[in-house]
């Protein structure tokens, strides 16, 4: 048997894949984890940078990074909260690979966008590659429906996916507002490619625009022509990307079930990327901000099974002891990428950073950068 070292390591965040959303080890020396002092020198590490830092944290980032975030937030409202801060000059993006590259897309081009650990991707932005993208667009057209499609992407993918739903008229989405996107979409054609999580397309046709599950299919970017005939691929209003996130995609209804015979008057709230049946099982669906905002205003005493990410559902079960909220399945699980960035990796960023060596800077070239960009306007400006 032949083992592929370089595609095993890269798993472990070695080596490069400049396909994938995994990039690179880290140069230099990361100090150890072991470390009694990285607190203090993050913390110092900071005050020497003041103003011209800004870091940024994602929701499901570690509560050893969070509590470093100027904002915390989801990835639209932290690529939001980068373009409004021209004055830094470092971003320190506490999240993913695609996030980072969204900052850097709409910030200027004085700013220099960091992302403290390189192998921090997104399995969900690498079910989607640009060469796969381009080829779905080939069999659409070679079903001579392409002119009839209007592509969506999920924030969640890279900027040469952008970037490509920018040239051929089409728009980016967020979870907020998906639904808006494909009201969107469907004013200018007469079919969607949704990519790259399928869950986030399906939920969103069928479940907020009155669309059936016979008017969507699954096209695989692994098997010939998507694995579809070309009257299948004719028929479908929704052609849904074969993606999805491998955390919210492990919620399932046995989970919804399980927690609801444990727990009485439990609400069931998930996130749209979990799987149709667990979201028709739930009783609320929506984005991470959304499930911040419902856990907020809840009333004392009410009990919540949350179906997203663990480190979010610890932070807010800390921050309301006076209600009852727990992981909506019984095996927990953080998502492995966001995790990556951990104290040392940003310790070792900032330090880097103060002795005036900018390392892991995340750049998109400035094609790929303008039409991304269009492709994120036009979000920007939905209704
Ligand atoms: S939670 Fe899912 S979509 Fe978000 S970064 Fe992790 S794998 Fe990607």
């Amino acid at each position: 048997m032949t083992i592929d070292i370089d595609n095993t390591l890269l798993l472990l965040g070695r080596g490069s894949d400049p396909a994938s959303e995994r990039g690179v080890s880290c140069p230099g020396e990361l100090p150890p984890a072991s470390d009694p002092a990285l607190v203090e020198r993050a913390r110092a590490a900071k005050q020497a940078l003041g103003d011209r830092l800004f870091v940024l944290g994602h929701h499901y980032q570690r509560d050893e990074v969070i509590r470093f975030a100027d904002v915390t937030g989801d990835s639209f409202k932290l690529a939001q909260e980068a373009a409004a801060r021209p004055q830094a000059p470092y971003i320190v993006f506490c999240g993913v690979h695609f996030m980072a590259e969204s900052a850097d897309i709409l910030t200027t081009g004085d700013q220099q966008v960091v992302l403290p650990d390189l192998a921090a991707g997104c399995s969900m932005a690498d079910m989607a590659t640009y060469d796969q993208v381009e080829e779905c667009w080939e069999v659409l057209e070679d079903a001579g429906i392409a002119g009839d499609v209007v592509p969506v992407t999920y924030m969640n993918s890279s900027a040469d996916i952008k970037a490509f739903v920018g040239r051929h008229g089409g728009t980016v989405c967020t979870s907020s507002n998906a639904r808006r996107a494909l009201e969107w979409a469907f004013a200018r054609g007469s079919k969607v490619l949704f990519m790259p999580d399928q869950h986030l397309g399906r939920n969103t046709a069928v479940l907020e625009m009155g669309l059936t599950l016979d008017d969507c299919v699954v096209y695989n970017p692994n098997r010939p022509d998507g694995g579809l005939a070309p009257d299948e691929l004719r028929d479908a209003t929704m052609i849904l990307w074969r993606g999805h996130c491998s955390v919210h995609g492990r919620f399932s209804k046995a989970s919804v079930d399980e927690v609801r015979s444990r727990i009485p008057d439990v609400n069931v709230l998930v996130h749209p990327e979990c799987r149709h049946e667990v979201v028709r099982a739930a009783d609320h669906v929506g984005s991470t901000e959304y499930i911040i905002r419902m856990l907020d205003q809840a009333p004392a005493g009410s009990a919540w099974a949350v179906g997203t990410e663990l480190n979010l559902v610890k932070r807010l079960a800390d921050r309301h002891l006076d209600k009852t909220i727990t992981y909506l399945d019984k095996t927990v699980c953080f998502c492995s990428t966001m995790n990556r960035i951990d104290l040392p990796h940003l310790v070792w960023s900032l330090e880097s950073l103060v002795k005036g060596e900018v390392v892991n800077q995340i750049t998109v070239d400035e094609e790929t950068a303008h039409y991304a960009r269009t492709a994120l306007d036009r979000m920007l400006a939905l209704p």
